[in-house]
Protein backbone atom coordinates (compact mmCIF):
# COMPACT_ATOMS: atom_id res chain seq x y z
CA UNK A 1 0.00 0.00 0.00
CA UNK A 2 0.97 3.50 -0.84
CA UNK A 3 2.91 5.20 2.41
CA UNK A 4 2.50 9.16 3.19
CA UNK A 5 4.26 10.61 5.55
CA UNK A 6 2.64 14.08 7.29
CA UNK A 7 5.49 16.96 8.50
CA UNK A 8 4.03 19.80 10.48
CA UNK A 9 0.44 18.81 10.70
CA UNK A 10 0.05 20.29 13.99
CA UNK A 11 0.44 24.12 12.76
CA UNK A 12 -2.33 26.10 11.63
CA UNK A 13 -1.97 24.80 7.92
CA UNK A 14 -1.38 21.38 8.74
CA UNK A 15 -4.17 21.26 11.04
CA UNK A 16 -6.78 22.76 8.83
CA UNK A 17 -5.66 20.48 6.32
CA UNK A 18 -6.14 17.09 8.75
CA UNK A 19 -9.31 18.80 9.42
CA UNK A 20 -10.68 18.85 5.47
CA UNK A 21 -8.94 15.62 5.14
CA UNK A 22 -11.53 14.05 7.77
CA UNK A 23 -14.52 16.05 6.34
CA UNK A 24 -13.28 15.07 2.52
CA UNK A 25 -13.24 10.99 4.16
CA UNK A 26 -9.37 11.04 2.33
CA UNK A 27 -8.03 8.84 5.12
CA UNK A 28 -7.87 5.45 2.71
CA UNK A 29 -6.39 3.85 0.26
CA UNK A 30 -2.78 4.41 1.72
CA UNK A 31 -0.92 4.42 5.31
CA UNK A 32 -0.94 7.77 6.68
CA UNK A 33 2.12 8.19 9.32
CA UNK A 34 2.69 11.49 11.32
CA UNK A 35 6.20 12.93 11.91
CA UNK A 36 6.96 16.06 14.16
CA UNK A 37 10.16 18.12 14.76
CA UNK A 38 9.30 18.39 18.66
CA UNK A 39 7.46 15.43 20.13
CA UNK A 40 8.68 12.46 18.56
CA UNK A 41 7.07 9.20 20.32
CA UNK A 42 3.75 10.79 21.50
CA UNK A 43 0.26 9.73 19.76
CA UNK A 44 -0.50 10.72 16.25
CA UNK A 45 -3.49 13.00 15.60
CA UNK A 46 -7.00 11.01 15.62
CA UNK A 47 -8.05 10.08 12.13
CA UNK A 48 -10.56 7.19 12.81
CA UNK A 49 -7.62 4.61 12.31
CA UNK A 50 -4.64 3.42 14.15
CA UNK A 51 -1.60 4.92 13.22
CA UNK A 52 1.51 4.58 15.18
CA UNK A 53 2.91 7.14 17.65
CA UNK A 54 4.51 10.72 16.36
CA UNK A 55 8.03 9.77 14.41
CA UNK A 56 11.06 11.62 13.67
CA UNK A 57 10.95 14.37 11.45
CA UNK A 58 14.39 14.38 11.23
CA UNK A 59 15.17 11.12 10.58
CA UNK A 60 16.11 10.86 6.43
CA UNK A 61 16.34 7.08 6.55
CA UNK A 62 12.72 6.64 7.79
CA UNK A 63 11.42 9.75 5.49
CA UNK A 64 13.25 8.30 2.55
CA UNK A 65 11.05 5.14 2.32
CA UNK A 66 7.74 7.07 1.93
CA UNK A 67 5.71 7.26 -1.20
CA UNK A 68 4.72 10.53 -1.13
CA UNK A 69 5.88 12.86 2.31
CA UNK A 70 3.45 16.28 2.71
CA UNK A 71 4.94 18.75 4.74
CA UNK A 72 3.22 22.05 6.28
CA UNK A 73 6.38 22.41 8.54
CA UNK A 74 7.43 25.61 7.04
CA UNK A 75 10.45 27.18 5.11
CA UNK A 76 13.43 26.58 7.39
CA UNK A 77 12.31 22.30 7.41
CA UNK A 78 12.30 22.21 4.19
CA UNK A 79 15.63 24.32 3.69
CA UNK A 80 17.19 22.11 6.31
CA UNK A 81 15.52 18.62 4.58
CA UNK A 82 14.76 18.43 1.16
CA UNK A 83 18.18 18.37 -0.67
CA UNK A 84 19.73 15.72 1.98
CA UNK A 85 16.55 13.43 1.72
CA UNK A 86 16.75 13.63 -2.27
CA UNK A 87 20.37 13.08 -2.00
CA UNK A 88 19.29 9.70 0.21
CA UNK A 89 17.47 8.86 -2.54
CA UNK A 90 13.95 10.06 -1.93
CA UNK A 91 12.29 9.33 -4.88
CA UNK A 92 8.31 9.98 -3.79
CA UNK A 93 6.19 13.13 -3.97
CA UNK A 94 7.16 16.14 -2.08
CA UNK A 95 3.95 18.46 -1.43
CA UNK A 96 4.66 21.21 0.42
CA UNK A 97 3.22 24.96 1.49
CA UNK A 98 6.45 26.58 2.41
CA UNK A 99 7.50 28.91 -0.34
CA UNK A 100 11.70 27.12 -0.13
CA UNK A 101 10.89 25.21 -3.55
CA UNK A 102 8.32 27.08 -5.12
CA UNK A 103 10.21 28.84 -7.72
CA UNK A 104 12.61 26.22 -8.51
CA UNK A 105 11.92 24.79 -12.44
CA UNK A 106 11.93 21.33 -10.68
CA UNK A 107 8.64 22.14 -8.69
CA UNK A 108 5.15 23.01 -9.81
CA UNK A 109 3.08 25.34 -7.94
CA UNK A 110 -0.41 23.77 -7.46
CA UNK A 111 -3.95 25.23 -7.15
CA UNK A 112 -5.78 23.25 -9.78
CA UNK A 113 -9.08 24.96 -10.60
CA UNK A 114 -6.58 27.28 -12.40
CA UNK A 115 -3.39 25.44 -13.49
CA UNK A 116 -4.82 21.87 -13.50
CA UNK A 117 -3.44 21.22 -17.09
CA UNK A 118 0.04 22.37 -15.37
CA UNK A 119 -0.20 19.89 -13.09
CA UNK A 120 -1.47 16.69 -15.38
CA UNK A 121 1.88 17.97 -18.09
CA UNK A 122 3.72 17.77 -14.73
CA UNK A 123 3.31 14.48 -14.06
CA UNK A 124 3.31 12.89 -17.36
CA UNK A 125 6.98 14.45 -17.23
CA UNK A 126 7.74 12.95 -13.75
CA UNK A 127 7.82 16.23 -12.08
CA UNK A 128 7.80 15.57 -8.39
CA UNK A 129 7.91 18.31 -6.30
CA UNK A 130 4.44 19.99 -5.52
CA UNK A 131 4.44 23.27 -3.94
CA UNK A 132 1.31 25.27 -2.54
CA UNK A 133 1.27 28.68 -3.24
CA UNK A 134 1.76 32.08 -1.74
CA UNK A 135 -2.31 32.66 0.40
CA UNK A 136 -2.44 35.60 -1.28
CA UNK A 137 -1.13 34.71 -4.62
CA UNK A 138 -3.45 31.84 -4.93
CA UNK A 139 -6.54 33.03 -3.88
CA UNK A 140 -6.24 36.30 -5.85
CA UNK A 141 -6.35 33.69 -8.78
CA UNK A 142 -9.02 31.88 -7.47
CA UNK A 143 -10.66 35.54 -7.65
CA UNK A 144 -9.81 36.22 -10.81
CA UNK A 145 -9.19 33.11 -12.74
CA UNK A 146 -12.07 33.57 -14.91
CA UNK A 147 -10.25 36.78 -16.45
CA UNK A 148 -6.74 35.62 -16.53
CA UNK A 149 -7.90 32.55 -18.35
CA UNK A 150 -9.56 35.07 -21.03
CA UNK A 151 -6.23 36.84 -21.70
CA UNK A 152 -8.26 39.68 -20.44
CA UNK A 153 -5.61 41.03 -17.66
CA UNK A 154 -3.04 43.52 -18.46
CA UNK A 155 -1.33 44.12 -14.90
CA UNK A 156 -3.34 43.85 -11.46
CA UNK A 157 -2.44 46.03 -7.92
CA UNK A 158 -3.34 44.16 -5.08
CA UNK A 159 -3.71 46.15 -1.73
CA UNK A 160 -3.41 43.24 0.90
CA UNK A 161 -5.34 43.21 3.93
CA UNK A 162 -3.71 39.73 5.60
CA UNK A 163 -4.91 38.00 8.81
CA UNK A 164 -2.65 36.98 11.39
CA UNK A 165 -3.18 33.83 10.84
CA UNK A 166 -1.27 33.95 7.84
CA UNK A 167 1.75 33.99 9.90
CA UNK A 168 1.10 30.96 11.62
CA UNK A 169 -0.30 29.50 15.26
CA UNK A 170 2.17 31.77 17.59
CA UNK A 171 1.05 35.36 15.86
CA UNK A 172 -2.69 34.41 16.57
CA UNK A 173 -1.79 34.02 20.05
CA UNK A 174 -0.26 36.94 19.97
CA UNK A 175 -2.90 39.08 18.80
CA UNK A 176 -5.79 37.55 20.90
CA UNK A 177 -3.00 38.40 23.98
CA UNK A 178 -2.69 42.13 22.51
CA UNK A 179 -6.32 42.18 22.15
CA UNK A 180 -6.75 41.43 26.21
CA UNK A 181 -4.38 43.33 26.96
CA UNK A 182 -6.09 46.33 25.22
CA UNK A 183 -9.63 44.87 26.31
CA UNK A 184 -8.05 45.11 30.36
CA UNK A 185 -7.23 48.74 29.90
CA UNK A 186 -10.23 49.74 28.57
CA UNK A 187 -13.05 47.39 30.35
CA UNK A 188 -12.97 49.83 33.17
CA UNK A 189 -13.33 53.02 31.67
CA UNK A 190 -16.09 51.78 29.42
CA UNK A 191 -18.21 50.29 31.90
CA UNK A 192 -18.52 53.97 33.68
CA UNK A 193 -18.83 55.44 30.49
CA UNK A 194 -15.71 57.39 29.36
CA UNK A 195 -15.91 59.06 26.10
CA UNK A 196 -14.40 58.42 22.86
CA UNK A 197 -11.50 60.78 23.37
CA UNK A 198 -10.97 59.55 26.26
CA UNK A 199 -10.90 55.68 25.10
CA UNK A 200 -8.39 56.86 22.19
CA UNK A 201 -6.28 58.22 24.65
CA UNK A 202 -6.01 55.08 26.69
CA UNK A 203 -5.47 52.88 23.72
CA UNK A 204 -2.75 54.88 21.96
CA UNK A 205 -1.41 55.37 25.45
CA UNK A 206 -1.20 51.42 25.73
CA UNK A 207 0.32 50.75 22.02
CA UNK A 208 3.00 53.41 22.43
CA UNK A 209 3.91 52.20 26.31
CA UNK A 210 5.93 49.09 25.23
CA UNK A 211 3.57 47.24 27.51
CA UNK A 212 1.83 45.43 24.85
CA UNK A 213 2.97 41.73 24.33
CA UNK A 214 4.90 42.35 20.45
CA UNK A 215 7.80 39.48 20.56
CA UNK A 216 6.41 37.39 17.59
CA UNK A 217 4.98 40.56 15.49
CA UNK A 218 7.40 43.22 16.46
CA UNK A 219 4.57 46.11 16.97
CA UNK A 220 1.31 46.16 18.07
CA UNK A 221 -1.43 44.57 15.58
CA UNK A 222 -4.43 44.76 17.64
CA UNK A 223 -6.19 48.33 17.08
CA UNK A 224 -3.35 48.98 14.38
CA UNK A 225 -1.46 47.64 11.28
CA UNK A 226 1.47 46.42 9.89
CA UNK A 227 2.56 47.57 6.22
CA UNK A 228 5.51 44.78 5.88
CA UNK A 229 4.90 41.02 5.56
CA UNK A 230 8.36 38.88 5.26
CA UNK A 231 12.04 39.70 4.28
CA UNK A 232 12.85 43.21 2.59
CA UNK A 233 13.83 42.48 -1.62
CA UNK A 234 16.64 45.07 -2.99
CA UNK A 235 14.15 46.71 -5.24
CA UNK A 236 12.31 48.19 -2.42
CA UNK A 237 9.46 45.34 -2.30
CA UNK A 238 8.87 42.66 0.64
CA UNK A 239 9.44 39.65 -0.33
CA UNK A 240 5.43 39.03 0.04
CA UNK A 241 4.89 41.29 -2.41
CA UNK A 242 7.91 40.26 -4.82
CA UNK A 243 6.15 36.56 -4.64
CA UNK A 244 2.74 38.28 -6.26
CA UNK A 245 3.89 38.37 -9.41
CA UNK A 246 6.53 35.22 -10.01
CA UNK A 247 4.22 32.71 -8.24
CA UNK A 248 0.88 33.83 -10.33
CA UNK A 249 2.78 33.62 -13.56
CA UNK A 250 4.48 30.29 -12.84
CA UNK A 251 1.11 28.94 -11.79
CA UNK A 252 -1.04 30.62 -14.70
CA UNK A 253 2.46 29.27 -16.91
CA UNK A 254 2.46 32.53 -18.78
CA UNK A 255 4.79 32.82 -22.02
CA UNK A 256 4.56 36.63 -21.46
CA UNK A 257 4.41 37.87 -17.61
CA UNK A 258 2.09 40.10 -16.68
CA UNK A 259 2.79 42.29 -14.06
CA UNK A 260 1.19 42.06 -10.65
CA UNK A 261 2.47 44.34 -7.99
CA UNK A 262 1.12 46.38 -4.91
CA UNK A 263 1.44 46.46 -0.75
CA UNK A 264 0.78 43.38 1.35
CA UNK A 265 -0.25 44.86 5.00
CA UNK A 266 -1.03 42.54 8.52
CA UNK A 267 -4.15 43.47 10.03
CA UNK A 268 -6.07 42.58 13.11
CA UNK A 269 -8.42 39.97 11.51
CA UNK A 270 -8.15 36.45 12.87
CA UNK A 271 -7.97 34.34 9.53
CA UNK A 272 -9.00 35.49 5.67
CA UNK A 273 -6.91 37.39 3.54
CA UNK A 274 -8.63 40.42 1.63
CA UNK A 275 -7.09 42.31 -1.10
CA UNK A 276 -8.62 45.91 -2.67
CA UNK A 277 -7.43 44.90 -7.04
CA UNK A 278 -7.02 47.76 -9.50
CA UNK A 279 -6.98 45.34 -12.43
CA UNK A 280 -6.34 46.93 -15.81
CA UNK A 281 -7.78 45.15 -18.39
CA UNK A 282 -6.64 44.20 -21.99
CA UNK A 283 -9.80 45.63 -23.78
CA UNK A 284 -13.32 47.13 -22.50
CA UNK A 285 -15.73 44.54 -21.23
CA UNK A 286 -19.26 45.21 -20.04
CA UNK A 287 -19.30 44.77 -16.24
CA UNK A 288 -22.29 41.99 -16.57
CA UNK A 289 -20.39 39.85 -18.55
CA UNK A 290 -17.34 40.29 -16.26
CA UNK A 291 -19.37 39.15 -13.91
CA UNK A 292 -20.84 36.35 -15.51
CA UNK A 293 -16.72 35.00 -16.77
CA UNK A 294 -15.15 35.47 -13.09
CA UNK A 295 -18.95 33.66 -11.20
CA UNK A 296 -18.51 30.59 -13.84
CA UNK A 297 -15.17 29.87 -14.31
CA UNK A 298 -14.84 27.48 -11.29
CA UNK A 299 -17.47 26.42 -8.49
CA UNK A 300 -15.93 28.34 -5.43
CA UNK A 301 -15.49 31.82 -7.14
CA UNK A 302 -18.34 33.90 -6.21
CA UNK A 303 -19.72 37.14 -6.88
CA UNK A 304 -21.30 39.57 -4.32
CA UNK A 305 -23.19 42.25 -5.83
CA UNK A 306 -21.33 46.52 -5.18
CA UNK A 307 -24.27 46.82 -2.68
CA UNK A 308 -23.66 47.77 1.14
CA UNK A 309 -25.73 45.08 2.38
CA UNK A 310 -24.59 42.52 0.59
CA UNK A 311 -21.06 43.96 0.67
CA UNK A 312 -21.37 43.76 4.82
CA UNK A 313 -22.99 40.59 4.73
CA UNK A 314 -20.98 38.37 2.39
CA UNK A 315 -17.33 40.53 1.49
CA UNK A 316 -15.98 40.61 4.97
CA UNK A 317 -13.33 38.32 6.50
CA UNK A 318 -16.30 37.73 9.34
CA UNK A 319 -18.39 36.21 6.73
CA UNK A 320 -15.86 34.48 4.86
CA UNK A 321 -14.02 32.51 7.22
CA UNK A 322 -14.04 28.66 7.01
CA UNK A 323 -15.45 28.69 3.92
CA UNK A 324 -14.23 27.38 0.35
CA UNK A 325 -16.31 30.08 -1.45
CA UNK A 326 -13.95 32.94 -2.69
CA UNK A 327 -16.14 36.21 -2.68
CA UNK A 328 -15.48 38.83 -5.29
CA UNK A 329 -17.35 42.02 -4.39
CA UNK A 330 -16.95 46.14 -4.97
CA UNK A 331 -17.18 45.51 -8.84
CA UNK A 332 -16.87 48.56 -10.97
CA UNK A 333 -15.07 50.03 -13.34
CA UNK A 334 -12.74 52.86 -12.26
CA UNK A 335 -12.96 56.70 -13.08
CA UNK A 336 -9.60 55.92 -14.30
CA UNK A 337 -11.28 54.65 -17.67
CA UNK A 338 -13.27 52.07 -18.74
CA UNK A 339 -10.23 49.40 -19.01
CA UNK A 340 -9.62 49.90 -15.44
CA UNK A 341 -11.73 47.51 -12.92
CA UNK A 342 -11.58 47.59 -9.36
CA UNK A 343 -13.06 44.76 -7.06
CA UNK A 344 -12.57 43.44 -3.24
CA UNK A 345 -12.22 39.54 -2.78
CA UNK A 346 -11.87 37.72 0.78
CA UNK A 347 -10.79 34.03 1.19
CA UNK A 348 -9.55 32.14 3.69
CA UNK A 349 -5.97 31.61 3.51
CA UNK A 350 -5.62 28.95 5.68
CA UNK A 351 -8.26 26.82 2.66
CA UNK A 352 -7.41 27.53 -0.44
CA UNK A 353 -4.49 29.61 0.92
CA UNK A 354 -2.55 27.10 1.94
CA UNK A 355 -4.19 23.61 3.15
CA UNK A 356 -6.76 22.75 0.12
CA UNK A 357 -4.32 22.93 -3.28
CA UNK A 358 -2.29 20.63 -0.52
CA UNK A 359 -5.30 18.43 0.10
CA UNK A 360 -6.22 18.07 -3.36
CA UNK A 361 -2.33 17.73 -4.46
CA UNK A 362 -2.15 14.75 -2.79
CA UNK A 363 -4.99 13.07 -4.19
CA UNK A 364 -4.42 13.75 -7.81
CA UNK A 365 -0.77 12.16 -6.70
CA UNK A 366 -2.09 8.96 -5.61
CA UNK A 367 -4.52 9.03 -8.31
CA UNK A 368 -1.40 9.04 -10.48
CA UNK A 369 0.86 6.27 -8.46
CA UNK A 370 -2.99 4.22 -8.60
CA UNK A 371 -2.41 4.00 -13.01
CA UNK A 372 1.23 2.94 -12.35
P1 LIG B 1 2.74 27.18 12.28
O1 LIG B 1 1.32 27.31 12.70
O2 LIG B 1 3.75 28.05 12.94
O3 LIG B 1 3.16 25.63 12.44
C1 LIG B 1 4.41 25.10 12.03
C2 LIG B 1 4.95 24.12 13.08
O4 LIG B 1 5.28 24.81 14.29
C3 LIG B 1 4.00 23.04 13.58
O5 LIG B 1 3.88 21.99 12.67
C4 LIG B 1 4.63 22.61 14.89
O6 LIG B 1 5.65 21.64 14.58
C5 LIG B 1 5.34 23.86 15.37
N1 LIG B 1 4.69 24.54 16.52
C6 LIG B 1 5.36 25.17 17.50
N2 LIG B 1 4.53 25.74 18.39
C7 LIG B 1 3.27 25.45 17.98
C8 LIG B 1 1.97 25.76 18.50
N3 LIG B 1 1.80 26.48 19.62
N4 LIG B 1 0.88 25.30 17.84
C9 LIG B 1 1.02 24.58 16.71
N5 LIG B 1 2.22 24.27 16.17
C10 LIG B 1 3.36 24.70 16.80
O7 LIG B 1 2.92 27.46 10.72
P2 LIG B 1 1.78 27.51 9.57
O8 LIG B 1 1.11 28.82 9.56
O9 LIG B 1 0.97 26.27 9.64
O10 LIG B 1 2.69 27.51 8.25
C11 LIG B 1 3.35 26.34 7.76
C12 LIG B 1 3.93 26.64 6.37
O11 LIG B 1 2.86 26.95 5.47
C13 LIG B 1 4.86 27.86 6.35
O12 LIG B 1 5.91 27.64 5.43
C14 LIG B 1 3.99 28.97 5.84
O13 LIG B 1 4.71 29.99 5.18
C15 LIG B 1 3.11 28.21 4.86
N6 LIG B 1 1.82 28.87 4.61
C16 LIG B 1 1.08 29.31 5.66
C17 LIG B 1 -0.14 29.90 5.41
C18 LIG B 1 -1.01 30.40 6.53
O14 LIG B 1 -2.07 30.98 6.26
N7 LIG B 1 -0.65 30.21 7.80
C19 LIG B 1 -0.60 30.05 4.11
C20 LIG B 1 0.18 29.56 3.05
C21 LIG B 1 1.39 28.96 3.32
P3 LIG B 1 5.97 20.37 15.50
O15 LIG B 1 4.69 19.63 15.78
O16 LIG B 1 6.93 19.58 14.68
O17 LIG B 1 6.55 20.95 16.75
Amino acid sequence: MVRVGFIGWRGMVGSVLIERMLAEKDFTGFEPVFFTTSQAGQAAPRIGIPVPPLQDAHDLDALAKFDILVSCQGGDYTTEVYDKLRNRGFKGFWIDAASTLRMRDSSVIVLDPVNRDVIDAALAGGIKDYIGGNCTVSLMLMALAGLFRRKLVEWVSSMTYQAASGAGAKNMIELVAQMAHLSAATSGPLRSGASALELDRIITDQLRNGTMPTDIFGAPLAASLIPWIDKPMENGQTREEWKGQVEANKILGTRQTIPIDGVCVRVSSMRCHSQGLTIKLTRDVPLDEITAMISSDHEWAKVVPNAKEATLNELTPAAVSGKLSVPVGRLRKMTLGPTYLAAFTVGDQLLWGAAEPVRRMLRIALEHLSKD
